[in-house]
């Protein structure tokens, strides 16, 4: 179960991460929105370790304990971003096996159907200053060069640029033109979680 215990030391990570950067990212989200984005990030990440410690306890393989850490993360974080978050990781765990180490092309195909289902759900476009202008430069590097720490580099400097935008959805709409020169909340977290996954898989 090698890579089933793998699956939860970066989600251990991940929620480091966003319990390190959670008011940073909740000062960003209150610029033009409602502030609890760092709150939420925490809460879903927390759920999402928690859970998925539990399912790799009970012998589960990277599939299903990815699968449980989705599933978590959506009906414990509340908020637009965790029920995005939760549908992309439910449908990374689908390019997983449960009996299986994960090869490059299954990771390759997790980071695209991520990509993919928060897309589906969520429909902002390119350039509506969401989550999704980071996580399309960050697809397309790791489906390019198969590295973390390249993907991740793509998501954070797309990241940045979302501070020039102003959001066409979202909460953040009403207020739209207070958001320029500040990034967007769920870009920003997106592109630090990018960074803590390199940490621990690179
Ligand atoms: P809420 O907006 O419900 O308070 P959060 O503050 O946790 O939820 O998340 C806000 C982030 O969610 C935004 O910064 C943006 O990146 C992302 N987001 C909002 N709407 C969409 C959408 N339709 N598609 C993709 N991402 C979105
Ligand atoms: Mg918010
Ligand atoms: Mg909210």
């Amino acid at each position: 179960r090698m890579c089933a215990a793998t699956v939860v030391e970066v989600l251990a990570a991940v929620r480091r991460a966003v319990e390190d950067n959670a008011e940073e990212l909740g000062s960003i989200d209150a610029v033009a929105a409602d502030g609890d984005h760092g709150r939420g990030m925490v809460k879903g990440a927390t759920a999402a370790q928690e859970a998925a410690a539990v399912a790799l306890d009970a012998g589960a393989g990277a599939l299903s304990v990815l699968a449980e850490a989705g599933e978590a993360w959506a009906t414990r974080a509340g908020g637009t971003s965790g029920a995005l978050w939760g549908a992309g990781l439910r449908a990374f765990a689908e390019c997983l096996g449960d009996d299986r180490r994960p090869g490059t092309a299954d990771l390759v195909a997790g980071v695209e159907g991520f990509a993919a289902a928060i897309r589906r759900l969520g429909n902002a476009e390119i350039g509506d200053k969401t989550m999704v202008d980071a996580l399309v430069p960050l697809a397309r590097e790791f489906a390019a060069e198969a590295s973390w720490r390249k993907a991740a580099r793509a998501a954070r400097a797309a990241a940045d640029s979302t501070a020039e935008l102003t959001p066409r959805t979202g909460r953040a709409r009403p207020l739209a033109e207070r958001s320029l020169g500040t990034p967007d909340a769920g870009a920003v977290s997106l592109a630090l979680i990018a960074e803590a996954v390199a940490e621990v898989l690179e």
